[in-house]
């Protein structure tokens, strides 16, 4: 995986653009806002637009009651 431009900081949501990448991870990262230095708490770009995408509740309910038919032919 390529070096992203910039990772995410979770505690405060900024872009960080000063990290250490190696490996396609993020090895060390630290963020001018709130002081957060532990790459676990940071995210790639991607990574955490696709968390925010599922946000929505899926409100579709369809009904898969079809499924529940007896299904078994015991015949002895
Ligand atoms: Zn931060």
């Amino acid at each position: 995986m390529a070096k992203p431009d910039y990772i995410i900081c979770l505690e405060c949501e900024s872009e960080v653009d000063e990290f250490t990448w190696r490996d396609g991870e993020i090895r060390r990262a630290a963020c001018d806002v709130c002081g957060n230095n532990d790459p676990d708490a940071f995210a790639l770009p991607e990574d955490f637009e696709q968390d925010f995408e599922d946000d929505d509740g899926d409100e579709d309910e369809e009904e898969y009651l079809d499924d529940l038919e007896e299904d078994e032919d015991d015949e002895e």
